[in-house]
């Protein structure tokens, strides 16, 4: 719907006459016409969505309605409520049936509308969640107030993200369930394409859940393009998933969450990840075809406590740095292991964790092969949408998290980063 054009500028004019008449009387500055005009639109949209509700309750509903039962009942009352809406709390009234039939008692507009009386609506609902997946509930309360001028306390906030997070788990559950049953895998044969090269990247990082540090984990799927008038790949269309589950169990949200991406399917799998042993684990298990990548940025990373060790001056550390840079990026790790053997003592524990990551890893730092199939070899764009997905948000807060609420929280986040929040909204609000 839409309001006419007359009707708005008529208010527009009401609003201007009443600023003029109170341009004689004192002076006013332009911060407070503006701030005027925002209280006062508010607080018509405030009044007029409780009775536009109200009167869509009369429009809809008669005295009496059919129960489920097939039989009439009467209407008992029109009865008020409240909702948080976008402009504050707004008072309705609606109709309230008793059926002397089989007992039951409803109110229609608010379950067909799914309005939940105290609660906020829709789209309120999505504004709280986006300041909750963003900020601490204590932050999003400030930000909420100062951005909608509406007072909500953290713990509704709080309410409202998490509740967005389950719809989140709803979805990765129904997603788990489609990818166990063998007609519907092979139902997409016939019905739609298989991708050309898919990506995958995952990681953890630890989070304080109920007194200890538990491991997030982030499976992403992406594919990986060039910009105009760019040489350098980017990944692109990046869908995050988490969950705070174990690695096996987290293993059965990577594969249906593959699944939905046809990851199985693709003629070309990729994944780019860093060292950690159940990550290729997972890979090998799910998907053995796949190519497997260490990113490039997490190869480069041991370099650098090897060169502070060896080195004085912090430019013989980058020149070292350099030149075994220039190795790895011909795929000659064997080289940086062997420059490594022949350090120095003291270097000896940077040296040792380096040797042993590049050996049990040389088949996944080919890089002069990667680079050649066009490859990307690092994750760097996904990482630093990344670690954002889950740590830096859940690590904002200063109180340890509970478990679900956690883990609520962080499928939240990544639905809201992966640019799939209105999707949670076709899924009935949690109650
Ligand atoms: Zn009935």
């Amino acid at each position: 719907m839409k309001f006419s054009t007359q009707t708005l500028i008529a208010i527009q004019k009401l609003l201007v006459e009443d600023f003029q008449e109170q341009l004689g009387q004192k002076a006013v500055g332009v911060d407070e016409i503006e701030q005027a005009l925002r209280d006062g639109l508010q607080e018509i949209g405030q009044h007029s969505y409780g009775e536009m509700l109200s009167l869509l309750d009369e429009h809809q509903y008669q005295v009496a309605e059919r129960c489920e039962c097939q039989r009439m009942a009467k209407r008992v009352s029109r009865r008020a409520a409240q909702v948080l809406s976008a402009f504050g709390r707004a008072q309705y009234r609606r109709s309230y049936y008793h059926c002397r039939g089989c007992g039951r008692r409803w109110i229609p507009l608010d379950e067909s509308q799914q309005l939940r009386p105290g609660r906020a609506t829709r789209l309120m609902s999505g504004l709280l969640g986006i300041a909750g997946v963003s900020v601490s509930f204590e932050e999003a309360q400030q930000q909420i107030q100062r951005y909608l001028q509406v007072d909500v306390c953290p713990n509704t906030i709080r309410q409202e993200t998490q509740g967005l997070g389950e719809k989140q788990a709803e979805q990765e559950r129904i997603w788990q369930e489609r990818s166990q049953d063998l007609a519907h895998l092979q139902r997409r044969e016939q019905t739609l394409k298989r991708p050309q090269r898919l990506y995958g990247s995952m990681d953890g990082a630890f989070v304080p859940v109920e007194q200890e540090w538990k491991e997030a984990k982030r499976i992403s799927w992406y594919q990986v393009g060039k910009r105009y008038g760019k040489n350098e790949l980017y990944a692109q269309a990046i869908q995050h998933y988490a969950s705070l589950e174990e690695a096996a169990k987290f293993g059965e949200l990577v594969w249906a969450t593959g699944v939905e991406h046809q990851a199985d399917r693709a003629q070309e799998l990729i994944f780019v990840c860093d060292g950690a042993a159940w990550i290729w684990k997972l890979v090998d298990q799910y998907f053995p075809q796949a190519v497997q990548i260490v990113d490039w940025y997490h190869a480069c990373q041991y370099l650098y406590p090897v060169a502070e060790a060896v080195f004085d001056t912090s430019q013989q550390q980058a020149e070292w740095v350099e030149e075994m840079k220039a190795f790895l990026w011909e795929g000659e790790v064997e080289a940086v292991i062997q420059a490594c053997q022949d350090r120095p003592a003291k270097a000896d524990a940077p040296a040792q964790r380096l040797m042993t990551y590049y050996c049990n890893n040389q088949e996944r730092m080919r890089y002069a092969v990667f680079r050649q199939a066009h490859y990307m070899i690092g994750s760097g764009t996904v990482e630093s949408g990344c670690k954002q997905v889950v740590s830096m948000r859940l690590k904002r807060s200063g109180a340890s998290w509970s478990r679900a609420g956690a883990s609520a929280t962080a499928k939240a986040r990544t639905a809201w980063i992966s640019g799939a929040w209105d999707a949670l909204f076709a899924l009935p609000l949690a109650a």
